[in-house]
């Protein structure tokens, strides 16, 4: 009965080992809770405030397909305020979240046998979304900084190929991408014309004073292949609100928002209020939170064991972490029976020897966390 597209589809491995964790929980087990892929903080009582006016006036009806327009202007100004990119209203759809986004992507540009270059450690949704948009996923290997490796990029580059994503920050190893190495991408793009999808949800939270370049801000030859997603979700703690975006060639848009036309009109009309305000007023509601992310970061890289191998987040709020070459499986079981720590198998993310925790936690389950780390590695020399 059920359709062969979603018999393929992996469910994810992050929501069942939070149903593992949940239900040690229920059980009345002190389990710390690593898996999750949100901030913890509540969303701005600013933006809820206008939300709730949004409903109290009445604004509650369908909108543009696109988003409202007063809304895609206020993308568009952040777009030109902070990353120097140039886009219109019209080339700008606001979805249901940035995963809303992505998948209107992949449809709008996939045809059977399209490939798509997703490089690993990959956001674990990014495989799946292209093969139900009839894309196929290739993968690209990682280098010693975790970043792509670009002769294995070089070598995978063929006639099929339609899109390359990038995703910095990023979820999971929390890596950055230097000015350098993405002008060295961009290059390698134009030169065989391959889009580039430009996942920046984690923009704004980035450390050690960094600042987050978009490719599209490469060239104008490059921001004519770049499609850029963005969203409120993450910067303003506002996953559950479901606001993402995307800035694109018209042509793009174009075919984007026709899909949403037809598949989910607009995103919620009161969401829409809630982000217009929320980007307007942009820092001044994340930057005490990136703050606090920032300094638990510096608490795990303060006291993690030695024994533990991850490359340095630099931004959003992960850590990919190996023990021992333990398969990602095997360690996610451990720690979770034997330590109670709920992290997420590296296999997902196409690292089957690391696993990923979250600092979206407060700092005594940090501190928790470290202990009992501390206590596995030494239990298993
Ligand atoms: N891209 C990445 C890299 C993510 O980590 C996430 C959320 N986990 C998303 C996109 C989806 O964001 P949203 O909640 O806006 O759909």
């Amino acid at each position: 009965m059920i359709s062969e597209k979603a018999r393929n589809l992996k469910p994810s491995a992050t929501l069942e080992i939070n149903r593992k964790a949940k239900e040690l929980k229920a059980k009345g087990v002190d389990v710390v809770n690593l898996s999750v892929g949100e901030p913890d903080f509540d969303t701005p009582e600013p933006v809820k405030e206008i939300a709730i006016k949004a409903i109290k006036d009445g604004f509650t009806k369908y909108t543009d397909t696109a988003g409202i327009l007063e809304l895609r202007e206020a993308i568009s100004e952040k777009f030109e305020k902070e990353n120097g990119l140039s886009y219109s209203p019209s080339q700008i759809v606001v979805s249901n979240g940035a995963k809303h986004s992505l998948y209107n992507i992949f449809l709008a540009l996939l045809d059977p046998g399209d490939e798509v270059i997703i490089p690993a450690p990959y956001w674990v949704s990014y495989p799946e979304m292209v093969r139900i948009a009839g894309g196929v996923p290739v993968f690209c290997r990682w280098d010693e900084n975790f970043k792509m490796d670009i002769e294995h990029l070089k070598a995978l580059i063929n006639k099929k190929t339609k899109a390359l994503i990038l995703n910095s920050p990023s979820n999971p190893t929390g890596i950055v991408y230097e000015k350098e190495e993405i002008d060295a991408l961009a290059e390698l793009l134009i030169r065989h014309n391959v889009l580039c999808i430009s996942d920046e949800v984690y923009e704004k939270i980035i450390y050690d004073g960094k600042k987050h370049i978009s490719i599209a801000s490469h060239s104008p030859e490059m921001k004519k292949l770049t499609v850029v997603v963005n969203a409120v979700s993450k910067t303003f703690a506002m996953t559950g609100w479901r606001i993402g975006y995307i800035a694109a060639e018209k042509e793009i848009a174009d075919a984007i928002n026709k899909i949403q036309g037809q598949t989910t009109s607009a995103p919620s009309s009161i969401s829409q209020k809630a982000a217009l305000f929320a980007i307007r007023e942009g820092r001044a509601l994340y930057s005490e939170m990136v703050k606090e992310f920032q300094r638990r970061r510096d608490f795990l890289l303060e006291n993690l064991p030695e024994e533990i191998f991850y490359p340095v987040p630099m931004g959003a709020f992960y850590l990919f972490f190996s023990y021992k070459e333990v398969d990602s499986l095997t360690l996610c079981k451990r720690l979770l029976e034997e330590k109670y720590l709920a992290a997420v198998p590296g296999e997902e993310f196409g690292a089957d020897k690391f696993v990923r925790i979250s600092y979206a936690t407060g700092m005594k389950n940090l501190e928790i966390t470290v202990e009992r780390l501390r206590e596995f590695v030494k239990e298993n020399q």
